[in-house]
């Protein structure tokens, strides 16, 4: 029942409470009437003081509660009703000079004060139990705070170093279960003191503020960045898939940074000096991986401030090999170092050359012969990849027109294309004025793309490919058994030929007869769709043979020809 409702009711409690008196003394008078069956002790009952002593206290008990838990004016009248009788017996002691209703008066006084006694200690206890929560509050308060001030750095909010360590050590725990690597960025502003000196402590904490801001929104949420001293910061990369993922983190961070501070209408910059080390190359235990992240910090700063350093030599090594490569590729074409080189695929039959495959090559001054599986990640990565491939695509076709007047068979040229270059927007019209100023024919061009490239779930790419056989070029699917696409895509795709990939053909003399029996399935799918099919990287007899078997159509790899310059293929033609 809910409790305004009981107290309405009891407001009324004066009525309601005489009422009730009536009834229980006449369920009380039947009661005995009942029992004794006997008019004398009835009337005795009625009488008898003791019965009526007991209930009037019982009463005054309620009453007196009723008052002091709520204070309404219906229990006041009901307990003024019920102190009547109490007056009544001390106005009968005067009035009659008898002190027969004494002992009654001091039953009274004394259930007044009992229940008054106990009432007053139940709501001492009350108060203390909400005094005891009042204080178990605020200690919990402090105790966040206390945590707060452990483990945060006051200013940012970021992880102090203490819990940044706590922090390490779990992730050092579940990298070694998972075999993931991550590493730890040890960044330290350069001459922060000169900005401390120039503009104040207030101006030089908003410039923090600030630089932690623009930190938080250049790495991704699960990453750890926490304040070791006033200008040193500690950032915790998880889950690196590899060294140049950290590169390009860095170049985040420093492209972050590196815009100006506004700071009362004026722009102030800053620089910062980083060092990593790697885990767990570098360190497998938390101190000795900040340690060492801080060493290549100071690395960094002796270098020249704002930039950064590793820790780990093999890692550096090839960062800087990587850096160079990207700074010389910039200007191969413009120095002649990119060539073509072409390597002829077979008919598996006949062993009559039916087509080429173009693959790039680049012969740098300064690093020599360098492969593609080296530099097109980077030109990938970089960009560089639209300008070299359409350098590719020029010069292919020029070779081939040069090719066809000397008479040569026209026969089908393979290039290859990345993703990069199929996402770029003028990628078609780009091709199309190739092919109309070198009067190529794109019947005679295969463009090439990797299974995982070809079959991805993008529009865009199914479009441009889609527009290049609008074009007239026929369409291979390199590397095919390596991408996992779902064999439906097969059907719907305008696929004109399957490229085995060269992983399951060098696996063909294999005990374990896996390769062989992929290889056995690409070439019946093949078959049952209707696609030409050619097996790359065929090095031995043994494949040859067994690829024959099969009845591979084409093959291609060194047993044959390895990639030729187009001089030499000058020649073989
Ligand atoms: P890919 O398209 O799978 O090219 C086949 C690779 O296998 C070539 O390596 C070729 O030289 C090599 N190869 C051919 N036969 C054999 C053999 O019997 N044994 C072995 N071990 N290797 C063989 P390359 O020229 O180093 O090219 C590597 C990759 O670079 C190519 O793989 C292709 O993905 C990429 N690439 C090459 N040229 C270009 C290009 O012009 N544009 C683009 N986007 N990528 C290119
Ligand atoms: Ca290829
Ligand atoms: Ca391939």
């Amino acid at each position: 029942m809910d409790p305004n409702i009981r107290i309405g009711f009891f407001k009324k409690g004066a009525y309601i409470g005489l009422v009730i008196k009536v009834i229980f003394y006449m369920v009380l008078v039947f009661f005995l009437w009942r029992i004794q069956g006997n008019s004398l002790i009835f009337d005795y009952a009625l009488e008898s003081s003791t019965v009526k002593g007991i209930i009037l206290q019982f009463q005054m008990i309620v009453s007196i509660l009723l008052v002091l838990n709520h204070d309404k004016w219906g229990f006041r009248i009901a307990l003024f009703l019920n102190s009547i009788s109490l007056m009544y017996s001390i106005g009968y002691i005067f009035y009659n000079g008898t002190y027969e209703s004494f002992p009654g008066i001091i039953s009274y006084v004394c259930v007044i004060f009992i229940v008054s006694l106990i009432y007053t200690q139940f709501k001492k206890n009350e108060k203390y139990v909400a005094e005891i929560s009042q204080q178990n509050h605020k200690l919990e308060n402090s105790k966040e705070m206390i945590n707060q001030m452990t483990c945060y750095d006051l200013l940012t909010q970021l992880p102090n170093r203490s819990y940044f360590e706590f922090l390490l050590s779990h992730e050092v725990t579940v990298s070694k279960r998972t075999d993931k690597t991550f590493c730890i960025i040890f960044m330290d502003i350069d001459s922060f003191k000169h900005v401390n000196d120039s503009l104040g402590h207030e101006y030089a904490d908003e410039i923090l503020l600030e630089l932690v801001s623009r930190l938080k929104n250049s790495l991704r949420n699960n990453d750890v960045i926490a304040r070791f001293g006033s200008d040193e910061f500690a950032i915790m990369i998880t889950n690196l898939k590899s060294v140049e993922c950290i590169e390009a983190i860095i170049d985040k961070i420093k492209i972050a940074l590196s815009e100006p501070y506004l700071i009362e209408n004026h722009e102030f910059f800053i620089t910062v000096s980083m060092g990593i080390s790697v885990f767990p190359l570098d360190g497998e235990f938390p101190n000795q991986l900040i340690e060492n992240a801080e060493l290549a910090m100071f690395t960094a700063k002796t270098n020249g401030k704002n930039t950064f350093a590793f820790y780990s030599n093999s890692i550096k090594n090839e960062v800087t090999y990587n850096m160079l490569l990207t700074n010389q590729l910039y200007r191969a074409i413009d120095k002649n170092e990119l060539m073509i080189y072409y390597q002829p695929q077979v008919n598996t039959k006949t062993k009559e050359i039916i087509g080429f495959e173009a693959l790039l090559r680049w012969h740098n001054h300064e690093f020599g012969w360098i492969s593609p599986n080296d530099f097109i990640p980077i030109a990938e990565k970089t960009g560089l990849i639209i300008s070299i491939g359409l350098w590719v695509f020029r010069t292919v076709c020029e070779q081939c027109q040069i090719c066809k007047k000397s008479s040569a068979p026209s026969m089908r040229i393979s290039i290859n294309m990345s993703i990069e270059q199929l996402k770029e927007k003028s990628i078609i019209d780009d091709i199309k004025k190739i092919v109309i100023e070198t009067q190529s024919d794109p019947q005679s061009i295969q463009i090439e793309v990797t299974e995982s490239v070809a079959f991805i779930e993008n529009d865009l790419i199914l479009t441009r490919l889609n527009a290049l056989k609008i074009l007239g070029f026929s369409i291979a699917i390199d590397d095919f058994g390596t991408g996992h696409s779902s064999l439906s895509r097969l059907k719907q795709f305008p696929i004109d030929l399957i490229k085995i990939d060269m992983e399951f053909v060098q696996g063909i003399h294999l005990n374990s007869g896996k390769d062989r029996a992929i290889v056995e399935s690409i070439i019946q799918i093949a078959k049952n769709l209707n696609i030409p099919v050619l097996a790359e990287g065929v090095e031995t007899e043994e494949q040859y043979l067994f690829l024959k078997n099969q009845n591979c159509d084409e093959v291609q790899g060194y047993y044959f020809y390895k990639p030729m310059p187009p001089e030499e293929i000058f020649k073989l033609l």
